[in-house]
């Protein structure tokens, strides 16, 4: 008796061969890319389909958690920013020397990752009120970590401010001619650089130019600065595109682009800690205006303000109707483009960023958006949320 037929193949020839080989290779073979390097950038931009419906627009975001890295639009920003300091010669490769950084962990993976591709060693300071998949991962890659108590930006033992000295200290030590650099992520421009020269032509590309608003979140402002400059300026694209930025709750920046101020009257800017008050979202919102926030902030032209259980109730909803699952930061650029996309004309496409994926915040943001069960299913996106179309 034969087989049934599911579990026969059917017979391939010499000639099939031959022709399956020559139609195979018709097309010039892609290029290899050049180790973890060269899987960085170049993510696809995906349409959202559950949120472009719930809105009548179109919803793209940049799946940046696909960069081959450290998973996440930070391996543009540690690439640029380890290139300059070569160009600098801030940084010699196989001479012992030591990228630091302080980092609420995805700028610290990054650099952890393409300090070991070109032989260098990693010293990372980050608060310890964010995940701690993202400090273990970090000594996975070799990084040396400290999770540093929350302070402000004004003392010393603000994470940024130590990994800034520590810098300085291995530098001047005598035990041997290595240096130590001061990745600095918040002031250095090789940061949004990174974005005008990469991300913002790929969305320019891909979207074959027409986008009617771009909605991100800034932690440094590297990615909303650089892009926006791309598309309005250099692309000329004006006033033509709308740029948003997406704030969590306890930042200073929504009030900086909304109302010209960050902070009233009674409050000194930068002596607060990181947020005003604590959120569940890491990565982006800040109390005081950085280089690369502030180089690009004539460029943002609104701002949303978005809570921790808006993002958290998007997170699930991206699960439950897209099988899409990200972390807090992407939801918190969801939400606000949901928001963007009912104050526009029904048609219109924005494009945002979904930055790194949920398996970087399974202890805090996913934790608890399992500890307040959230899992029911929803059927309107708006009312979920609590929106009002307007
Ligand atoms: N999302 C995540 C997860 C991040 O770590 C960061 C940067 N800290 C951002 C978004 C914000 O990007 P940027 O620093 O370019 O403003």
């Amino acid at each position: 008796d034969s087989p049934p037929a599911s579990t026969s193949l059917p017979p391939v020839t010499l000639e099939d061969h031959t022709r399956i080989r020559q139609s195979v290779l018709s097309a010039p073979p892609p290029p290899i890319p050049e180790g973890i390097e060269g899987c960085i950038g170049n993510t696809p931009l995906f349409k959202i389909k559950s949120l472009s419906e719930a809105t009548g627009c179109t919803i793209l975001a940049k799946a940046e958690f696909l960069n081959g890295g450290g998973g996440s639009s930070k391996d543009r920003v540690a690439l640029s920013m380890i290139n300059m300091a070569e160009e600098q010669g801030l940084l010699t490769p196989g001479q012992g020397d030591t990228i630091y950084e302080g980092t609420s962990g995805s700028t610290g993976i990054s650099l952890a990752a393409l300090a070991r591709a070109r032989g260098y060693k990693a010293r990372i300071f980050m608060p310890s009120d964010q995940s701690m998949e993202k400090s273990d991962l970090l000594h996975h890659l070799g990084a040396e970590v400290e999770r540093v108590t929350p302070a402000p930006i004004t003392s010393t033992e603000h994470f940024v401010n130590l990994a800034r000295t520590r810098a300085k200290e291995h530098t001047a030590s005598q035990n041997d001619a290595s240096k130590g650099f001061f990745a600095d992520q918040f002031e250095n421009l090789a940061n949004y650089t990174a974005h005008l020269q990469t991300t913002g032509p790929e969305i320019y590309r891909q979207t074959g130019g027409q986008l009617d608003a771009f909605v991100a979140g800034a932690g440094t402002g590297g990615t909303i600065a650089g892009i926006a400059i791309y598309l309005k300026k250099i692309m000329g694209m004006g006033d033509d595109l709308k740029v948003v930025l997406a704030d969590p709750e306890g930042s200073g920046l929504y009030n900086k682009v909304k109302n010209g101020v960050m902070f009233s009257n009674t409050e000194k800017e930068g002596t607060r800690r990181r947020q005003q008050i604590d959120t569940i979202v890491e990565g982006i919102g800040i109390n005081r205006i950085t280089e690369n926030f502030e180089i690009g902030r004539e460029f943002i032209d609104d701002a949303v303000r978005v809570t921790d259980v808006q993002a958290m109730k998007m997170a699930r909803w991206l699960v439950e109707k897209d099988g899409i699952f990200i972390g807090s930061s992407s939801a918190v650029n969801c939400v606000a483009a949901v928001v963007t996309a009912l104050e526009m004309p029904k048609g219109s496409r924005i494009v945002t960023i979904c930055s790194d994926s949920g398996t970087r915040h399974l202890s805090r943001f996913w934790k608890m958006i399992g500890e307040l069960g959230l899992e029911e299913e929803h059927e309107n996106l708006l009312t979920l949320l609590g929106i009002k179309p307007t």
